[in-house]
Formats: C-alpha cells, structure tokens, sequence
C-alpha cells in the first residue's frame, strides 16, 4: 500500500473531478491513504466532508502562507479547537513563501508562529510549506522550537541543503513529489538518494506537480506511484519495500492516523 501523504481534494472538485473516482482510481494502483491537507480555515467544512464519507481519507486544520491575508486572525486556540475532531491528524500546511508575496512577512510569520504553538500543546505534528524562504522559515522554527520542541514534515523538498539540515537538527519527516521524477532535478535526486529512508515520504501535492510521465497534466493522488518508483530507485529499493518504508514513516509520524479496512 502506498499513502499520498499530501494532496489537496478540494481544489480537484473545483476542478470539476468527482471525489470518489479519483479516489477509486488511486485505490486500484494500490494507493490506499490520503492525507488530504486544508489551506484555508474558511475551506474545513469541505475536508470534513470527504473524511466522513471516504475510508483512507485523513485531513489537517491550518492556513497555507499564500493565504494568510484571508485568515490573519487565526489564533492558538482556534487551531486547537479544530483539530480535535474525528481524522484529523496533523497541523497545516504552514510556513512562509516568499515566492508568491501575497501576505506580508509579518503576517506570515505570526501566522505560522500560531500552528508552531499550537502544535506544541496538542503534539500533532504539522506540515511545512517552505517557498524561497528557507532562512526565515527555519529562524521562526528555531526559536519556537527552542522552548518546546514539535515535530513534522518538510513538504515539497527541492533541494535546500539549509532544510535538510534542519530536517536532522529538529527529527523532521522529508517528503517528495513528482519534482522528483523531472529531468532537470538531478541535484535534488542525488540529495534524496542520501537521506535515510526512515525519514522520507512521497506526495503528489494535487492537483499540482504531476509527476512523469503525467507532467503538463493535472495531478491526482494515483501518480503518486510514479514518484514512489523513482525514490525506490535512488534508494535502492523495490516497489513493496518502498511502500513498506513510506507508510511505516507516514504512520510513524502522523501517530493518530489510524487505517479503516477499506477493502
Ligand atoms: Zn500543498
């Protein structure tokens, strides 16, 4: 079984995909988990929704960087409240990005202070989004996680040696997506290739950053094989023991996550 421990469900029913097809379409090439992870606070209803009805399908509670402008509000408590409730199983996503200025940096730091924090009262463990700010991002990290630590996942590692770094210093998780099957990412599979695979994920971000053979179209959780082929391969491991490696960290890290028989 493999778990596609980053997709967004919602933004694909927006896109006019049924829900369940594509689920189902995952579930047939042995893709059985969906960490389906919220960008917005106004969008919960939604996740909510897919996690009553869909096996396999666990949620997180957080406001993505890009979208901090909308909810600067969000508050410690807020976040804990929301994240006590049936499948939710991690924090975010959160982080900083500087490559779409939509927010502020001041606002994107208070914001992604407030997951920090609120991650290290319930201990669940968050989701980071890094974006042409992995100094900021790790300096914030760094000083919260000076009082108490918490503990997560770099999500969408591309490369960044500083992020990598972090990773060791703070027991991160590292996961990957179909950047990693591009043909230009060959600095960032040779970084991939030395991380110890008891760290390492995959995801597929959908819709976005569909993997190859499927780059340029829209990207669902059932690709996620084609990115987990290519990590086997950089980490000298075959398809089942890759499965077996990535969903032992997934379910390692993600403790509350807990797998209905769905079949
Ligand atoms: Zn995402």
């Amino acid at each position: 079984m493999l778990v596609d421990s980053h997709c967004h469900l919602d933004y694909l029913e927006r896109r006019g995909e049924n829900i369940a097809a594509v689920l189902q379409r995952a579930k047939a090439v042995g893709v059985e988990c969906f960490l389906d992870v919220a960008t917005t606070l106004v969008g919960e209803p939604k996740l909510r929704e897919y996690c009553a009805t869909y096996p396999g399908v666990f949620r997180s509670v957080g406001v993505h960087p890009n979208h901090a402008t909308e909810e600067p509000d969000v508050c410690t408590e807020e976040l804990i409240a929301l994240s006590d409730q049936p499948k939710v199983i991690a924090l975010g996503e959160c982080g900083i990005d500087y490559f779409r200025e939509h927010t502020t940096p001041e606002i994107q730091k208070k914001v992604f202070r407030t997951h920090l924090e609120a991650a290290q009262v319930t201990d669940l463990p968050l989701i980071i989004h890094t974006r042409n700010a992995d100094e900021d991002t790790i300096a914030v990290m760094q000083e919260v996680y000076r009082e108490k630590p918490f503990r997560g996942v770099f999500h969408c590692y591309t490369g960044s040696e500083a992020i990598l770094a972090a990773a060791q210093e703070m027991d991160f998780y590292i996961s990957v997506t179909g950047i990693l099957t591009y043909g230009k990412s060959q600095e960032l599979r040779e970084r991939v290739a030395g991380i110890a695979p008891s760290r390492l994920m995959v995801e597929t971000d959908a819709p976005f950053l569909a993997p190859k053979p499927h780059r340029g179209k829209q990207c669902e959780p059932y690709m996620v094989r084609h990115t987990a082929d290519m990590l086997g391969e950089l980490l000298d491991l075959n398809a089942v023991e890759l499965a077996e490696q990535t969903t032992t960290n997934f379910f390692r890290l993600f403790k509350r996550a807990k797998l209905e028989i769905t079949s």
